[in-house]
């Protein structure tokens, strides 16, 4: 047995929103806009560890303008969900995963890891805490953000010796509330999102600041979102904005390896159990941007699919580069496709068998 390194203090707000104002966002919650009554923390120091575990009202931080996560982006996050069982429980969803990809993150960017019983208790302190706020219907949750950032005062440049751990947490509506609709990607040949022996592995801040300016390229050009292309050749195909792709041949599935420059997503992992479950061949491989093009003229490659907790599983519709672009089968979301976002999303719900204990029952 693993003794918790620190108990969680519950200091809830007085001041909740009320039912009314609260029912009203609920109504019309968008992604990441809102954010529920309280928040939790967690202290790290140099020599002491974790202490001062709490949950507290959610509120703005004090920063010093010399904190260290201002100049040298020493912070990681994770994202998961809560959702509304069928039973009307409230459970996440494989949350140790989550905990056990922070410690990696943590480790590579040289800060401490928190064990994982700490970081899965956290979580469900705020998520049972402010449960009114989880959705009650359909593709609705209640997304929670983990994150950890450097606290120490200074410029510099080394590991800092004081970090703050956070939970706070978002309602989220339907990412498809008008119906699935396939998505736009334009292949990223100028800018890369990570290198061999870079931070590609982590969810840590600073891959996203990096990926900015490629997805503002994208809308430039029309599409919804960038593919990544490995840094070296620019033409292995590894991952679309947020989100771990599959390719799907007739009944057999593909998504690409996790050569250390992936993101290693817990929905990819998810899919690659359902996809089998459901009677698919399903391989991790290697695919460039030539592949996807022939085998999507000569009709072997039938579907294209990208997958992430925000979006669950998103079909691919048309793809568009420097030099020209095509469409994706018929451009139209596919049946397989279909069948694992379906199949997922029954996992999560609550509304089929947990075969894999992968439900955490939370509230
Ligand atoms: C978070 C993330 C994913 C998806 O991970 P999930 O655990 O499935 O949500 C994929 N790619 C990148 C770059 C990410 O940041």
């Amino acid at each position: 047995m693993t003794t918790p390194t620190t108990t969680l203090e519950l200091k809830p707000s007085a001041h909740p929103l009320s039912d009314t104002e609260r029912e009203r966002i609920l109504a019309n919650p968008g992604f990441g806009r809102y954010f529920t009554d309280n928040m939790v923390t967690v202290k790290w120091t140099e020599g002491r560890g974790w202490h001062d575990a709490e949950l507290v009202p959610y509120a703005p931080l004090s920063l010093d303008p010399a904190n260290m996560t201002l100049h040298y982006a020493q912070t990681i996050f994770e994202g998961l969900k809560a959702y509304r069982q069928v039973d009307g429980s409230v459970a996440t969803f494989r949350p140790e995963e989550n905990a056990r990809r922070f410690q990696r993150s943590a480790r590579r960017m040289a800060m401490p890891e928190l064990p994982v019983e700490t970081f899965v208790a956290a979580v469900d302190a705020l998520i049972a805490q402010d449960r009114a706020w989880v959705p009650g219907v359909g593709e609705e949750s209640l997304y929670i953000r983990p994150f950890m950032f450097a606290t120490e005062v200074g410029v510099g440049v080394r590991p800092a010796n004081e970090f703050l751990f956070m939970v706070i947490a978002s309602p989220a509506g339907a990412y498809f509330a008008g119906g699935v609709k396939p998505v736009s990607v334009w292949l990223s040949e100028e800018y890369v999102r990570a290198a061999p022996g870079g931070t590609g592995e982590a969810k840590a801040g600073g891959n996203y600041a990096a990926s900015l300016i490629a997805q503002a390229e994208a809308t430039k050009h029309g599409c919804d979102q960038v593919v990544w292309l490995d840094a070296t050749e620019r033409r292995w195909i590894e991952e679309m904005g947020t989100n771990n792709l599959f390719f799907v041949y007739g009944d057999k599935l593909m998504t690409p390896e996790l050569t250390g420059t992936l993101l290693a997503g817990i929905t990819r992992d998810s899919v690659l159990s359902i996809a089998a479950d459901l009677g698919y061949e399903v391989t991790e491989g290697r695919l460039t941007v030539d592949d996807w093009r022939t085998g999507n003229a000569d009709g072997t490659l039938t579907e294209v699919f990208a997958c992430g907790t925000a979006a669950v599983v998103t079909p691919v519709g048309t793809v568009h580069s420097a030099r020209g672009g095509w469409t994706v089968a018929d451009g139209r979301p596919g049946e397989v496709t279909m069948k694992v976002r379906k199949a997922l999303l029954e996992v999560q719900s609550g509304a089929v068998p947990d075969a894999h204990g992968w439900r955490h029952t939370v509230a």
